[in-house]
Parts: structure tokens; sequence; C-alpha cells
């Protein structure tokens, strides 16, 4: 009855409906205030909470440990200082050519053109990102243009977080036009948690949108766990895939979220019940304020041996890890101490 009532909702009202104070949250969820231990506070004041309601409906009422509240409920521990783990993790302020161009490889280019999110997940490495002092406005175009002509190798740009399809239909179109208007660019890669977190953001002006770009159209969509893909989520997706778009799923191996061989290969058929395919298994990045979901590289190791050995390899994540100034992710398999 709830998820109906979501479902009839459009994604702009959802979205500015949000939970964001992690009292109302645990109460939805029939959970004790004992979950805030002092300094979860002052950790969502530092990075607050944010949560789409449709979202929170995956959740099991009354499961303190249910793996998609870990995800999203500000936790003491992120007050930690732990030796590693800084703000900016993958060096993105040196990849920084101009407001909103991270440029990290040889053939693709990212564009930020929000700091904002449908959800805050707790392990993200932008969460200190300056977002604010660093979104295009519309009279930079024009030198992300000249920056774009001057990089012949660089065929394919990447929308990334904050979460690209948190924008309007119009605002995705006028950048999809600019971006179309360049011949050197081919492939338009969109990577968003929105689809995941408030499925009816595939509404039919995006799909429209997508399916008649003359680029081709890559959404990478960010899945961590089975029971966030419900039925309704699937049958979205589902769609888009329907139109010819390709959709992958990218998911962070998380402690207490997903650290078990069985968690990865229920996410992996789940997915493929939507047809989304498995793209990357990230571990985690060492951003300050995530040491807690942090695994070892033995555990790591374990768990996707055993993935490895349960799926037929179409369904397995390439398992990597992103290292500031490198010209690729880095795979990790036989290679987990990296
Ligand atoms: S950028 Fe992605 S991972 Fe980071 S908070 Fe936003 S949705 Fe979550």
């Amino acid at each position: 009855m709830i998820n109906y009532l979501y479902q009839e909702q459009n994604w702009q009202s959802q979205l500015s409906n949000l939970i964001t104070d992690p009292q109302e949250l645990l109460n939805v969820l029939d959970l004790s205030q004992d979950q805030l231990l002092s300094g979860a506070i002052l950790a969502s004041e530092q990075f607050k909470l944010r949560v789409p309601r449709a979202f929170v409906n995956k959740m099991q009422s009354g499961n303190a440990l249910d793996p998609l509240l870990l995800q999203v409920l500000p936790h003491h521990l992120e007050l930690e200082e732990h030796t590693g783990f800084v703000t900016d993790p993958l060096g993105e302020e040196a990849a920084n050519q101009l407001p909103g161009v991270l440029h990290k490889y040889k053939s693709r280019f990212l564009l930020t053109l929000t700091g904002a999110c449908a959800i805050h997940c707790r392990y993200c490495f932008r969460r200190h990102f300056p977002y604010q002092e660093n979104l295009p406005k519309n009279e930079d175009w024009l030198n992300i243009k000249q920056y774009l002509e001057h990089q012949p190798d660089v065929n394919e740009v990447i929308l990334s977080g904050g979460d690209p399809l948190t924008l309007s239909n119009r605002k995705l179109a006028l950048w999809i036009e600019r971006l179309e208007s360049l011949e050197q660019i081919k492939i338009l890669r969109i990577h968003s948690r929105v689809p995941i977190v408030i499925p009816e953001r595939l509404d039919e002006d995006l799909i429209s949108l997508l399916k008649n770009s003359r680029l081709r159209i890559i959404l990478v969509v960010h899945s961590n766990h089975a029971q966030e893909l419900d039925a309704h989520t699937c049958s979205k997706l589902f769609r888009l895939v329907s139109e010819n778009i390709t959709v992958l799923n990218q998911a962070v191996l998380l402690k207490g979220v997903n650290d078990s061989a069985q968690a990865l290969i229920d996410l992996s058929y789940r997915l493929f019940d939507a047809r989304v395919m498995p793209y990357y298994l990230h571990v985690l990045d060492k951003v300050k304020g995530a040491h807690h979901f942090d695994l070892e590289a033995d555990q790591i190791d374990k768990i996707y041996t055993e993935v490895l050995a349960s799926l037929p390899g179409y369904l397995v994540p390439k398992l990597v890890r992103e290292i500031a100034g490198e010209k690729n992710k880095t795979p990790l398999y036989g290679n987990p101490t990296l």
C-alpha cells in the first residue's frame, strides 16, 4: 500500500519531501532513538542526512542493522580520525581543470552539473567535495567547449555526482544538446543513484530525451544490495533497457552492508532480472568519515573468490580500486593488497 503511494507521486515531489532528520528516520522504522549514539547528530550536521521516503520504505522496520539503513544513518564513528582517510582520497582537486570539469582519464571527461543528491551515502568519496565553488554556469560552456576541442582523445563525457538526475529534464536536455554539437563526443555516460532511490525519476520525458539523442547513452546506476531492487524499481530499469539504453550497475563493497559473497550474488541476479549488467565492484575509497565501512584485504579477497566461483562470468562485476593519478581504475583480483 505504502509503495503504491510513492509510485503515485512524481519524482519532483518525492525529491522535495526527503527525510533529513535522523530522529524521524528512526521513528518511521520503529527503532529506538538509542541508535543515535552521541556524535551521530554532529556527524549528520557535517554531512546531512538525506533519504527519499520510497527508499526508506524498502528498509525492514525494527531492524537496526538493515543494510539500506546502514548506508544512510549518520554514525558517531564518522567523527573518528584514521590514518590514510582523507577529505580528497582520489586527488580530484588536481584533476579539476575548470568549474564542473574533472579530467582524469584519456578518453573520458567528467562533468558535475549539480552538487545535489537525492540520498546522502555515508561512504561517499565526494562527501567533502566543494561543489558550491565548482559548478559550471551557463557562461562556462564556451570554456568547456574550447577545453574539449583541445583534447581530441576525449570521445565520452560522464555526468556524475552530485547526482545529474536530480536536474530537470529541461536542464539535462540543454547540456545534452551542447555535447551533441561536438562531433568528437560519441558517448554520454550518466552516473546516478536516483533511479534506485526514486524510480519515478525514469519518466517518459527522460526516456524520450535519452533514446532520441545522437549520442550513445549509458546509464550507470548505483545499487549495493538486492533489497534496493524491488519489483517496481526493476520494472522501471527494464523499461530503459527495452528502449535500447545500456544500463550498468556499480556497487561499493561495504562492511555490514554487502560484505558477503551471498549478498553480492543476490545483487547480481537481481540486477539481471532487470537486464542491468553488473559493471564495477569498488572497494571503499578512503574518505574521512567512512573508516567503519572498510574491510581488510584478505576478507575482500575471500568474498570475491567465492563470487567468482558462484556466478557466470557475465554477472561478475570487476573488483577495482581507484588510485589518485592512475590512468585507469586498478583491477584488484589477484592483487588484494592494493
Ligand atoms: S554522489 Fe552518489 S554516492 Fe555520493 S552521496 Fe551522492 S548518490 Fe551517494
